[in-house]
């Protein structure tokens, strides 16, 4: 993978792209354009006092609109009668015009003249230049032709445009300090916000480093914003669950032993005994190293099974069967339970109840259930097996009146190889995973299923499926 830029970079470089657009931006609206755009807005208010002229020029606010918009544009005005040259007004002194002679005044009248709106603007450079400078004023000359009562009237205007070479020179100076600064304010901030962000991601990196181990430790003051508190707080959680996981491994390990040991024990220690004392050969303790091996098989098989369902390598075989058959069908197993070991086992079913789904799994579901409650029941040894339709759905609870499992611990009792008493007792069924195993069918069914419990007072484990409605 090819390696990326740090973070440090990344921030740095695109605070530097905006640190440019910026400098760029005021050099080139401050020192480029300044002078272009100095110069339009003076035309743009020249060509405005004219409309304003233009449009007093009969009337008899005209003296008060010459005075005021040369008194506030700094502008001198000019306006011929009738061709007559002799006729200005006010204030024909403005140096401006003197300097002009009256072939070039006369010019711009012609042009004025011949142009479409009967208007003409020229600058023109003067003979006077700024104190110590190079450069020479420059003049704004307006000539605009007006229609009036007395015939045609020429208005001109003349404004003065100031050499700005020198402002120029001081903004650029300027503005060489303002680049300096804007960078090292960029500096800063690439630091400022490095350690804002980047700190807190390489200390979670590093303290993550430390998940295998399931250790994982940062800090969480260490991390002023929302986003790294997260990550720390989904990592502690990731932590949490590694840990839980790493313990569920070591249970398995232990139960998992456990209860191979016990039947293993049980095998060798009756077949020497079979072989050693010639009385024991007979058909009991044949029996019983039958019943284990059968269990050593229940267990190996069982935990094939989860954990090729884990991996997604077990398909569902669905087809339609009646839920309330094979409730009955199975409960006879459990008939022993009901005449040697005294115990009370209600089933209460709702009449053929169709379903769609993988009969062996669900069985093995239910069983789980059964066994579970005949394990649990403590001494109460009532269980009820209920059946109930309702909303085109059928539900099936098992119930207990044991020692039920405590609220905290009830979430995890589906987890794989979980037990609530961490004391393993070995079942008297069952292979100490069957919870996982029914979650996992269950989940491949998307079926709704759940527990209710009560410590000291019972347990109720069900499942709800949805009634086949094409079956009747
Ligand atoms: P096990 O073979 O240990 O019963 P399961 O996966 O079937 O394995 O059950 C997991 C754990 O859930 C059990 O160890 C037990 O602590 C708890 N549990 C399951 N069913 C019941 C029940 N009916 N009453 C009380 N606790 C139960």
């Amino acid at each position: 993978m090819k390696s990326k830029a740090s973070l440090r970079w990344k921030i740095g470089k695109y605070l530097f792209v905006f640190a440019g657009v910026l400098i760029g931006l005021l050099f080139l609206f401050q020192v480029v354009l300044l002078e272009p755009m100095y110069k339009q807005s003076k035309m743009e208010s020249v060509r405005s006092i004219g409309d304003e002229i233009a449009r007093a020029i009969d009337s008899d606010q005209l003296e008060d609109v010459l005075l005021s918009t040369m008194v506030q544009n700094d502008a001198c005005v000019m306006i011929k009668y009738g061709g007559s040259a002799a006729e200005v007004t006010p204030n024909q002194a403005c140096t401006a015009f003197s300097d002009l002679s009256t072939e070039q005044i006369n010019g711009m009248i012609g042009f004025a003249g011949i142009s479409r709106n009967r208007t003409y603007m020229t600058v023109r450079e003067s003979n006077y230049y700024s104190s110590g400078g190079s450069e020479p004023f420059k003049n704004i000359f307006y000539t605009r032709i007006v229609s009036g009562k007395a015939g045609n009237a020429v208005i001109m205007i003349s404004s003065g445009i100031s050499p700005i070479s020198a402002t120029t020179k001081t903004l650029t100076v300027q503005l060489v300090y303002i680049s300096g600064a804007i960078l090292f304010a960029v500096l800063l901030l690439t630091f400022m916000i490095y350690r804002g962000i980047a700190d807190p991601l390489s200390k979670i990196t590093r303290a993550a480093k430390q998940l295998p181990q399931g250790q994982y430790c940062v800090d969480p003051s260490t991390n002023r914003y929302r986003e790294a508190q997260e990550l720390n707080r989904t990592l502690t959680e990731a932590a949490a669950d590694i840990q839980k996981a790493d313990r569920a491994k070591r249970d398995l390990l232990s139960n998992v032993s456990h209860d191979l040991r016990t039947p293993l024990t049980m095998i060798t220690g009756y077949g020497e005994m079979m072989r050693d004392l010639p009385g024991e050969k007979t058909d009991e303790n044949l029996q019983v190293i039958i019943d284990e091996s059968k269990r050593l098989n229940t267990l190996v098989n069982d935990l094939l099974d989860l954990s090729r369902m884990q991996e997604n390598k077990i398909s569902l075989k669905q087809e339609p069967f009646d839920l309330t058959e094979m409730i009955e069908t199975e409960m006879r197993k459990y008939d022993v339970y009901r005449y040697q070991e005294n115990f009370r086992i209600e089933i209460l079913t709702a009449g053929k109840a169709m379903v769609y789904g993988d009969r062996k799994r669900i069985e093995q579901v239910f069983n789980n259930f059964v066994i579970n409650a005949i394990n649990y029941s403590g001494t109460e040894r009532h269980i009820i097996i209920r059946e109930t339709i309702a909303d085109k759905e059928v539900r099936l609870e098992v119930q207990d009146f044991g020692e039920g499992i405590p609220q905290d611990k009830i979430d995890d009792i589906w987890d794989r190889y979980y037990k609530v008493d961490k004391q393993h007792v070995r079942s008297t069924q069952g292979s100490g995973i069957g919870l996982a195993i029914a979650k996992q069918v269950l989940d491949l069914h998307h079926l709704k299923y759940g527990v209710q419990s009560k410590e000291g007072e019972g347990s109720t484990f069900w499942f709800v499926m949805p009634l086949d409605q094409e079956q009747k």
